[in-house]
């Protein structure tokens, strides 16, 4: 049994069963035995892998579709380049070097980094040897009177997730306990009614499971009403779909799926992120939503294949196979091609990023 379960055991024996949001904020983010704080969870030796670790054309692409926004919009003098969940640093690292040719573009961008662990804050110092990023713990300190350009690549997949089954008296909820041998286990609520899902009464039969993440909305509340205020943008990439339907819980260590209560602390926790409920926040505060896009379709407007060819010039032998490996995984619909989704907030008044249509 991990430290983790111990401490969640003790706390569910005190005070009854916790919700699924709770297990998993403690599972990723406890201060001494959370996921995100224990363990280099990112890379080839980690337990996943993300897009920029792939290859750095991902962050070029991005850098390049950041940097024509930021012109379309008139090239503000003062804006904050701002990412949500930066990992090891790679993303952001590659989309300060892809845009250092854009005149203006960085001596305008005031770096901000939403970062909930510190040990990730060191690695992305560490990526970012001549920048000199402001770290927040929430959207909510982000800079409130200057255009916001925001990226999110696979952070709205870690936020805590609730879910709820349909019963005919209402909704059980999924809660985390204690099974007879005292390890932790899934169960359910009694039923009872909960207005706020009353709109999935439609959608739903009872015994249906469904997903909500209240903390995904609120953070694109807080980004939402600052794109429409003062302008900028925001590109949300992550895998999952237009309606949370089922359960998508689910836990990877090294690189292999393995039981969500089976070792808190010890796995990565995520679920699909479900866009409409981000779509519907952004859009109830004024801001422009953009068509919801494959990654694959993305990347390709953005120029990746001749990008990829332009680099396979320099390269032979594995370096070639490998990089002509990373452009099919990136792009292809049976790899993250179509799994991954991107979405786009801007300001009404405005034209979407490039590579994604209104
Ligand atoms: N964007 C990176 C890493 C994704 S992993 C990449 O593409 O490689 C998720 C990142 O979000 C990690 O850096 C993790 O520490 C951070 N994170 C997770 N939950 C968070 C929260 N609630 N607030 C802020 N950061 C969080």
């Amino acid at each position: 049994m991990t430290e983790l379960a111990k401490i969640l055991r003790r706390q569910i024996e005190a005070t009854g069963p916790i919700t699924l949001a709770d297990y998993m904020s403690a599972c990723l983010l406890h201060p001494k035995h959370g996921y995100y704080t224990t363990q280099d969870a990112l890379g080839v030796d980690g337990d996943f892998t993300t897009a920029p670790e792939i290859s750095q054309m991902f962050g070029e692409l991005i850098g390049l579709c950041v940097a024509q926004s930021w012109m379309d919009q008139g090239a503000p003098d003062r804006f904050a380049l701002v990412e949500l969940g930066p990992g090891r640093g790679t993303l952001i690292a590659d989309i300060l070097r892809a845009t250092m040719q854009v005149p203006g573009f960085q001596a305008a961008a005031d770096l901000h980094l939403v970062e909930a662990s510190d040990r990730m804050r060191q690695l992305q110092a560490a990526a970012l040897p001549a920048h000199h990023p402001t770290w927040h713990d929430t959207v909510e300190t982000l800079p409130e009177d200057i255009p916001v350009y925001v990226i999110a690549n696979e952070f709205f997949d870690a936020l805590p997730i609730r879910q709820f089954q349909r019963d005919p008296k209402g909704w059980r909820e999924v809660m985390v306990g204690i099974s007879e041998d005292g390890s932790l286990q899934r169960g359910l609520s009694d039923a009872a009614p909960i207005d706020a899902l009353n709109s999935r009464l439609e959608d739903t039969e009872p015994g249906a499971l469904i997903e909500t993440c209240a903390h995904g909305s609120a953070v694109v509340d807080a980004i939402a009403r600052r794109i429409a205020r003062f302008g900028g943008m925001a590109l949300f990439v992550d895998y999952g779909g237009w309606h949370s339907d089922g359960d998508t819980f689910q836990a990877v260590r090294g690189h292999r799926p393995v039981g969500p209560f089976d070792e808190p602390g010890c796995a990565d926790l995520t679920a699909h992120v479900d866009f409409e409920a981000l779509a519907r926040a952004a859009l109830i505060v004024g801001c422009a939503v953009s068509q919801f896009t494959n990654q694959g379709v993305f990347l390709e407007r953005l120029g990746i294949t001749p990008r990829a060819q332009s680099l396979a010039k320099g390269l032979a032998g594995d370096a070639l196979t490998t990089h002509v490996a990373a452009h099919r995984r990136l792009t292809h619909p049976d790899e993250m091609g179509s799994l991954f989704k991107v979405l786009g907030l801007y300001p009404a008044s405005e034209s979407p990023p490039p590579g994604l249509d209104p």
